[in-house]
C-alpha cells in the first residue's frame, strides 16, 4: 500500500452542482451565468485556437494591463490563476504552511477548508451570526499568533450576505498587520449594497489587503477557468511562484480581453439577472420563505428541518439547487423560464414556523 497523507483521504470532496439529466431540468446550483457566450467572446476563442499547440503566454500580459488599467493599479499588482479557486489556493500556499492557521467564516465557499487542509495548514471556521452574516468580532477573537490569512467572503457564498465598510474597518482595526486578508469579491457585479466595503477601496488604504475576483459568474466563463487576485507586488510575486505554470490558456485570457471590451453589453445582463432576484426574492416573501436578501446571483433559503422536503420538490419539478440537510438551500438565479420553475416548486409547498 502506498503511504498517502491521511488528511487528504479525509477531506470532503467539492461538491459540485448535480449536471441537468435532460433539456427539460433547470441547473440552479452552480451560480453559472444564465446567457450563453456574447458572440464576441467566442470569435476570440475561436481564434485563438488557432494557436493551442503553443504554450500560452504564462504573464499573461495583455489582461493583465487590462485589469491594471480597469482599477487604477500596477501590473505588478495583479497575478491570474485558472478560476479563482486557483488563487485563493495561491494565497494560502503563500501565506500559510504546516501549523499556519487561516481564518474563515463558516458557512462559506466550500473550497476554503480543503484548500487550507490541502496546503498543510489549519482551518479555523467561525460560524456565521444568526442572520447568516459573517460574525467579524468573533473572526478577530480567534486571531492568534499563528493566524496567517483570513478569507472574508463579501457577499457570501451560500448565503448572500455582505459585509459593510464600517464593518471591515472596524475588523481590520483588529487584525495584525503581518496577517493577509483576502476579500473574496466572487459576486461583487451583483452587490448594489452602497455601503459595502469595496475590496479595491480597503486594498488602497491597507497593505495587508488582497481582493480576489473571477470572470467566472458575472462575466460568464465559468468553463474557461480565469481569476485573480489584486495584492502588493511582492505578495502577487509570490502568487506567480506558487502557481501552477500554464495553468491559464490563452483561450481563457483572450476571452477576458474580449469581455472587459463587451462589459457594456455584459452589465445589461447583470441587470436582467437583479431584476430577477428581485422578483425572485419578492414571490418568496410573499410565500413567508425565510430567506436572505441577497447581494450575490443566487438566494439563501433558510428552510431547516423543512431542507430535504424543499429540495425534493425542486427536483421533482426539475430544477436543480444546493441544498444543505438541516440548514438551508442555495438558488442560483437563471433564466426567466427557470426561475419561475423553481416558483412553481415553492408554491407547492408551505413553509414551517
Ligand atoms: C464561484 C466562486 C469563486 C470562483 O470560482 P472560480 O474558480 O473563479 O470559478 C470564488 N469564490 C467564491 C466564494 C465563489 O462562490
Amino acid at each position: 500500500m502506498v503511504r498517502q497523507r491521511e488528511v487528504i483521504a479525509e477531506l470532503p470532496a467539492y461538491k459540485q452542482g448535480a449536471t441537468p439529466s435532460s433539456a427539460d431540468v433547470f441547473k440552479l446550483s452552480s451560480n453559472e451565468n444564465p446567457f450563453p457566450p456574447l458572440p464576441s467572446v467566442v470569435a476570440s476563442v475561436v481564434e485563438a485556437l488557432s494557436t493551442i499547440h503553443l504554450y500560452p503566454a504564462m504573464s499573461a500580459p495583455a489582461i493583465s494591463q487590462r485589469v491594471a488599467e480597469k482599477f487604477g493599479v500596477d501590473v505588478d499588482n495583479v497575478a491570474f490563476g485558472a478560476g479563482s479557486v486557483e488563487v485563493a489556493a495561491q494565497l494560502i500556499q503563500a501565506s500559510a504552511g504546516t501549523g499556519d492557521e487561516v481564518i474563515f467564516a463558516w458557512r462559506s465557499f466550500e473550497a476554503y477548508p480543503i484548500l487550507v487542509t490541502v496546503a498543510g495548514a489549519t482551518p479555523i471556521a467561525v460560524p456565521l451570526t444568526a442572520d447568516d452574516a459573517h460574525d467579524l468580532d468573533a473572526m478577530a477573537d480567534a486571531i492568534t499568533p499563528r493566524t496567517r490569512l483570513i478569507f472574508v467572503c463579501n457577499p457570501n457564498n451560500p448565503t448572500g450576505t455582505g459585509v459593510t465598510r464600517a464593518e471591515l474597518e472596524r475588523f481590520l482595526e483588529r487584525v495584525p498587520a503581518d496577517v493577509l486578508v483576502v476579500i473574496d469579491e466572487a459576486y461583487v457585479h451583483f452587490n448594489r449594497d452602497e455601503n459595502t466595503a469595496e475590496g479595491i477601496d480597503f486594498f488602497r488604504r491597507y497593505p495587508n489587503i488582497a481582493v480576489l475576483h473571477t470572470f467566472s459568474k458575472a462575466y460568464g466563463l465559468a468553463g474557461l477557468r480565469l481569476g485573480y487576485a489584486i495584492a502588493q507586488p511582492t505578495v502577487a510575486a509570490n502568487l506567480r511562484r506558487v502557481a501552477v505554470p500554464f495553468a491559464v490558456t490563452d483561450l481563457a485570457q483572450r476571452a477576458a480581453v474580449a469581455s472587459l471590451d463587451a462589459e457594456a453589453e455584459l452589465g445589461e445582463r447583470i441587470d436582467q439577472i437583479m431584476a430577477e432576484r428581485g422578483r425572485v426574492s419578492a414571490e418568496l416573501a410573499a410565500g413567508g420563505w425565510k430567506h436572505s436578501d441577497s447581494l450575490a446571483n443566487f438566494v439563501w433559503l433558510r428552510t431547516g428541518a423543512q431542507t430535504d422536503d424543499v429540495n425534493a420538490a425542486l427536483t421533482e419539478h426539475g430544477v436543480l439547487a444546493r441544498a444543505w440537510p438541516g440548514e438551508g438551500i442555495r438558488v442560483s438565479i437563471g433564466s426567466t423560464e427557470a426561475n419561475n420553475r423553481f416558483l412553481a416548486a415553492m408554491a407547492t409547498l408551505q413553509p414551517t414556523p
